[in-house]
C-alpha cells in the first residue's frame, strides 16, 4: 500500500474503512496462526478457525489478550526470528514488570509512518522546527517515533531531552523552534521559569505544543485546569497525543482539539466494558487494540488498561475517523475511596488547580481492612496554617471525602518523582499492587 492511499483512509467513509480493516484483519489472523506461538495456542484452545473470522464483528469471537499475558509470555508473542529484530523497545514498567516490544525494519518504517501521519494531523509542516523535551533513549519507543516521524515530514528537530528549564529556554531563544513536544506539567514549569527570569514567552518563536503523557482536556474536550493554566499564560496551540508502546501507534489531535484521531490502517480499536462488550459513543470503555501491519510483535484484541471514551461523528477537519477522549484513567489505578470512585488524572487535575500547591505525589495503599486509602504528599507554595486549612477544605469540597495530607520539602518531592528509570516524573505511587 502506498503512502498516498494510507493517508487518505482518514477521509474515507466508515464502510470503506471497515472493508480495508477487514482485509488486513484476515491477513493478520493467517500470519498469527503461522508465526505466533501465543496466538496459535489460543486459537487451538478455543477451537477458532481463523478462516471463519472475516468481519470486525467476527473479531469478538476471539478472546482478549491482557498485559499479564505479555508479561508472563513475552517471547511467545514474537513472530520473527531474532536476526530480523532491529529495535528492542520496552514499556516503562510503571504498572508491573516491563514488557519488551521488538520491532523489525518494517515495523520501524510503520512506526515512522504512524508518527509522520500524527504530526501532520497536529498541523506539522516541513518548515516547523520541533524541540523534543523528552527521553530519546532508555528503550523509550515514543522518543524514537517522534524523531523519525518529524524527520519524514522534513521538519527540523532539536533533541534536548527532558527537564532543565534554563537549557530549554536558552535553546528556544537561540535556535527558535516553532513547536515543542513535552509533558504538559513540564510546559507549565517552563512558563514559571520564564516568568521568574523575565523571558517574554509570547514573543518567543514557539507557537504550538504536542502534549504527551498527561491530559490537557476534560472528557468534553474543554481544556482542564493544567491546559488552561498553560494557554492563559502562553498563546500557543496545544495538541494532545495518546499512545502506548504495545500498540506502536498514536492517537493525535488535529487543530480542532476534539480527541485523538484513530489511524484505521494501523490499528483496529474497540472500547469494551467489564464484560468485554462494546460501549456506546461517549461511554467509558477500556481501549482494546488489534495492530495492523506489525511484523515483530502483533497484538490481537489487546486490552491496554486505559479507560477512554470515543466519538464517531466526522470531525470539522474533514477526517471521518473515530476520535478518543483523553485517558480518564488506568483500569488498574481506579481508586475506590470511602465510597467514591476516583482515577488519578482527575485527582491530578484538582491538585494542579490549587494555587497553594507547587507540586505533589499521590499515594494509594490498602488499609487494614483492605480498603483504598489516599495519602497526598504536597509541596506547598508557602506553608502556613491558613494554607493547610485552604488545601484541606478544597479537597473535601471537591472530592467529598478527605484524603490524608502530608507536607514535604522540595528535595523529598524530587526524590519521590524521579526514582527508577526517570523517563517521566512519578506523581502516583500505588502500594496496593
Ligand atoms: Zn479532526
Amino acid at each position: 500500500m502506498t503512502e498516498q492511499t494510507l493517508h487518505t483512509s482518514s477521509y474515507q467513509s466508515q464502510q470503506q474503512i471497515a472493508a480495508m480493516q477487514e482485509q488486513k484483519l484476515q491477513q493478520l489472523l493467517v500470519y498469527l496462526n503461522q508465526n505466533s506461538p501465543f496466538y496459535k495456542e489460543l486459537f487451538a484452545a478455543n477451537n477458532i478457525d481463523v478462516e471463519v473470522i472475516k468481519t470486525l464483528d467476527d473479531l469478538r469471537l476471539i478472546p482478549t489478550t491482557v498485559k499479564e499475558d505479555l508479561q508472563k509470555r513475552n517471547d511467545d508473542f514474537m513472530c520473527v526470528s531474532r536476526d530480523k529484530i532491529i529495535e528492542y523497545s520496552s514499556t516503562s514498567g510503571t504498572l508491573g514488570s516491563p514488557v519488551v516490544v521488538a520491532l523489525t525494519e518494517n515495523d520501524l518504517q510503520r512506526l515512522t509512518y504512524n508518527e509522520y501521519s500524527s504530526f501532520i494531523c497536529a498541523d506539522g509542516k516541513p518548515d516547523d522546527v520541533y524541540q523534543l523535551m523528552l527521553t530519546l533513549d532508555r528503550q523509550f519507543m515514543a522518543g524514537l517515533a517522534y524523531y523519525s516521524g518529524i524527520r519524514k515530514i522534513g521538519a527540523g528537530i532539536i533533541r534536548l531531552g527532558p527537564g532543565v528549564p534554563s537549557l530549554q529556554w536558552d535553546t528556544i531563544l537561540r535556535l527558535k523552534p516553532t513547536a515543542i513536544v513535552a509533558v504538559p506539567s513540564f510546559i507549565y514549569k517552563l512558563i514559571q521559569y520564564a516568568n521568574e527570569h523575565n523571558i517574554d514567552i509570547n514573543s518567543s518563536s514557539v507557537k504550538k505544543a504536542v502534549c504527551i503523557g498527561e491530559n490537557i482536556r476534560n472528557t468534553d474536550f474543554s481544556l482542564n485546569i493544567l491546559g488552561k493554566k498553560i494557554t492563559d499564560a502562553w498563546n500557543i496551540q496545544l495538541y494532545s497525543t495518546y499512545a502506548s508502546t504495545e500498540m506502536q501507534t498514536a492517537f493525535t489531535e488535529c487543530g480542532q482539539g476534539k480527541g485523538g484521531h484513530h489511524q484505521p490502517e494501523l490499528l483496529i480499536v474497540e472500547l469494551l466494558d467489564e464484560h468485554n462488550q462494546p460501549v456506546a459513543p461517549g461511554e467509558p470503555g477500556e481501549v482494546t487494540i488489534t495492530t495492523l501491519g506489525v511484523e515483530g510483535m502483533p497484538l490481537l484484541r489487546y486490552k491496554t488498561g486505559d479507560i477512554c471514551q470515543y466519538f464517531d461523528e466526522p470531525c470539522a477537519c474533514g477526517r471521518t475517523t473515530l476520535r478518543l477522549s483523553s485517558v480518564i484513567g488506568r483500569k488498574k489505578q481506579m481508586i475506590k475511596f470511602k465510597g467514591t470512585t476516583l482515577y488519578p488524572p482527575s485527582l491530578f487535575d484538582l491538585l494542579n488547580g490549587m494555587e497553594e500547591i507547587l507540586d505533589f505525589v499521590a499515594e494509594v495503599y490498602s488499609n487494614e481492612i483492605g480498603m483504598d486509602e489516599v495519602l497526598l504528599h504536597i509541596l506547598p507554595v508557602n506553608y502556613t496554617d491558613e494554607c493547610d486549612r485552604k488545601i484541606r477544605a478544597n479537597l473535601q469540597a471537591r472530592l467529598r471525602v478527605s484524603p490524608h495530607v502530608t507536607y514535604v520539602q522540595y528535595d523529598e518531592i524530587q526524590k519521590m518523582q524521579y526514582k527508577e528509570s526517570g523517563r517521566k516524573p512519578f506523581k502516583f505511587i500505588d502500594r496496593r499492587l
